[in-house]
């Protein structure tokens, strides 16, 4: 009997060992499986794999023996928001994200075969290098789509990292700003009240807002940056005057507001070919009107993810329509509607003329068709992000953009030079 007990006992501790065993297995499988699989394809049939941009440009590119990534340090630094590494540091990159695709691995299957995939983005790594030249060392996140197909153009987040240099990071370096942050937008979130303004309050065109540069609403003082006058809607607009859409966004009332930043998928994560982006917010609770006003100039407790930003200003650029976004190349679409065709063009129409009016287009944006909208957003510590989004105007370069510089200052002075010399460069 005692003896009975005995073997009983060694074999539950034998199986146990096995459950505990399988059990080790099943995580290590899942956590390193992928390369266990890919390091025996690849060291067997000598493959290796390419990341290019769109014109073809080695990007990085990996072996038997050796990853690579591009050949000088100014596109290797500038591209890292897009291509990360092969470590997986900054989470967001094709390196990391595409790494499955481009070896065809699967949890379940493991690699259907041994040929690595060349993967082609849809990025111009030229145009990378000017954007992040142009944000001169400061902090800051600068997107370009084609809003006729969806494809980004450029995707740049400063402070970033030379992958291949082993020192020290500059802080934030393996933070895509484009994706993974959010911001107060300032007066571009003027657009999305304009745009609920448009679609909810009657005859906002024959309404008339004076600006005496500061106002008050159930006692609380909403202060301007000028002194505006008597302006209409479009004017308003084009000054970027506080006290009109202090007005505009009691107005619209905070339902309205709501859902209309809502259903511009300003208050959702997105994604871009699977990688992730996070979500803004807006006020949701009740706030009451002087802080509703302040949500509707874009101050408030308002937070905006510049990759948001951009799928709202390209979708108005395109009549409402977004072509979703997409890295990969060779793809399009799909297409939803993401803002009403009458809203989107009637808002493009306000933001040509805010260019040509108040940005001095022509000096500024010099042979640029350009439609946009500045943004000043005060941090209560005296500085500002500055913005600058919009698109331009032209059937052959259908650019939707959108610079943000941390704590850059004005949006205008800030950001405008940095997205006229992408544009620049975009359209030649
Ligand atoms: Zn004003």
């Amino acid at each position: 009997m005692k003896r009975i007990t005995h073997r009983a006992f060694s074999l539950l501790l034998l199986a146990a060992l096995i459950v505990a065993g399988l059990a080790l297995y099943t995580i290590r499988y899942v956590d390193d499986g992928r390369d266990w699989a890919l390091s025996f394809a690849r060291a067997n049939s000598g493959s290796g794999g390419a990341l290019t941009d769109r014109s073809g440009r080695l990007l990085a590119s990996f072996d038997a023996v050796e990853n690579r990534y591009a050949e000088d340090a100014a596109t290797r630094t500038a591209c890292y928001a897009v291509t990360g590494d092969y470590w997986g540091r900054s989470g967001t990159g094709a390196l990391t994200c595409f790494w499955d695709d481009m070896h065809n691995y699967s949890l379940l299957t493991g690699t259907t075969h041994s040929e690595a995939v060349d993967l082609q983005l849809t990025v111009d790594a030229a145009l990378c290098r000017t954007a992040y030249e142009a944000l001169g060392g400061r902090k800051g996140a600068v997107m370009v789509m084609d809003y006729k197909t969806g494809e980004v153009l450029c995707m740049v987040s400063a402070p970033s990292v030379d992958p291949l240099d082993t020192g020290e990071p500059p802080e934030g370096a393996y933070l895509n700003r484009c994706l993974t942050s959010s911001f107060t937008p300032g007066s571009v979130f003027k657009l999305v009240t304009a745009a609920a303004a448009i679609e909810t309050v009657p005859d906002m065109d024959a309404r008339l807002f004076t600006c005496e540069g500061e106002t008050e609403i159930a006692g609380v003082r909403i202060v301007c940056a000028g002194e505006h006058g008597t302006q209409t809607f479009e004017q308003a607009l084009a000054n970027s005057c506080n006290v009109a859409f202090a007005e505009i966004a009691v107005k619209v009332g905070q339902e309205n507001m709501i859902a209309h930043a809502r259903s511009y998928g300003l208050l959702d994560r997105h994604d871009l070919d699977g990688i992730p982006s996070v979500a803004g917010s807006y006020p949701l609770d009740f706030i009451g009107d002087p802080e509703l006003a302040w949500s509707g100039i874009g101050q408030s407790t308002d937070l905006v993810n510049p990759y948001a930003m951009l799928r709202f200003v390209a979708a108005v650029a395109n009549g409402g329509k977004l072509a979703e976004p997409h890295l990969i190349a060779g793809r399009s679409g799909p297409f939803t509607r993401l803002v009403e065709e009458d809203t989107a063009d009637r808002l493009a129409a306000m933001m040509n003329y805010n260019v040509a009016s108040h940005y001095d287009g022509a000096y500024n944006f010099p042979g640029l068709n350009l439609s946009a909208k500045t943004g000043t957003a005060e941090l209560g510590d005296g500085s500002s992000h500055a913005w600058f989004v919009g698109f331009l105007a032209d059937e052959e370069h259908p650019y939707a953009f959108v610079v943000l510089v941390e704590n850059g200052g004005g949006g205008l002075y800030a950001a405008g030079p940095v997205a006229n010399a992408v544009l620049q460069q975009a359209v030649r």
